[in-house]
């Protein structure tokens, strides 16, 4: 467990070094349509209508319209090269699927018209401790339980036959057919998708925290604007 533990460790490290160069990048084009010899700060507070305030909103516009069109440009090129890459049908991810959501939870969201957790509910099941779903795989669980700080709640598809096939592969849903849609997903050594994961996980950990500082500045200048009369 201690090259797992390395690679958690190694993964938050790389993430905070991934995020301060994002962050510099970001901050750059900030300044760039910074008025001419204005000294002011982008979160300062500014009087409505003035220089500082028109920049603030320029920069909420260059955030939400320039740079997160870049990014969901760039993060739609990674699932499109995840064709390239095949299902080798090992059945970990029937055998176990993780949610931060408890079945009751699953339910009320499923209620409220959420076509993933209907679908969801539609195949898993789960499982009745965690220690049963740890003896199915224990190197994947811990792998979870180390990069999830919420509480991951372990589930299975009965469909799946004793020879890791799918009884219903026809009617699959299509969370199964799109599994993993998200490059950041943990992934069991033995998918066939691990490959697709690590060649791209240094350019998704940087638009992950690409995304993190436009919301954190776009929530700022938002409510500093609220508060000005
Ligand atoms: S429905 Fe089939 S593909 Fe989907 S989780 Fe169940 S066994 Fe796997
Ligand atoms: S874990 Fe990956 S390789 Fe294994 S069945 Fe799921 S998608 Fe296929």
């Amino acid at each position: 467990m201690t090259d797992l533990n390395n690679s958690i460790t190694n993964l938050k490290k790389k993430y905070r070094e991934i995020f301060a160069t994002s962050l510099e990048e970001i901050n750059k084009r900030i300044e760039e349509i910074k008025p001419k010899d204005f000294s002011g700060d982008i979160l300062d507070t500014y009087v409505k209508g003035s220089e500082g305030y028109i920049w603030q909103e320029q920069v909420v516009k260059l955030l939400n319209e320039d740079i997160s069109k870049e990014i969901y440009r760039k993060l739609n090129e990674i699932l499109a090269y995840r064709v390239k890459f095949k299902c080798v049908g090992c059945a970990t991810c029937c055998n176990l699927a993780c949610s931060e959501f408890s079945p009751e939870e699953l339910k009320i969201k499923a209620q409220n018209g959420d076509n993933f957790a209907n679908q969801f509910l539609s195949i898993f099941i789960p499982y009745t401790s965690k220690e049963e779903a740890r003896a199915v795989y224990p190197e994947y669980i811990e792998l979870l339980e180390e990069n999830k700080e919420d509480k991951v709640y372990f589930y299975h598809c009965p469909k799946l036959t004793k020879d890791n096939r799918c009884s219903d592969y026809e009617n699959r849903p299509q969370i199964c057919r799109d599994f993993p849609d998200n490059p950041l997903t943990l992934l069991p050594k033995s998918c066939g998708y691990s490959e697709w994961k690590s060649e791209i996980e240094p350019i998704t950990l940087m638009l992950h925290s690409m995304l993190e500082i436009v919301a954190f500045y776009t929530n700022k200048i938002i409510n500093l604007h609220k508060n000005i009369v």
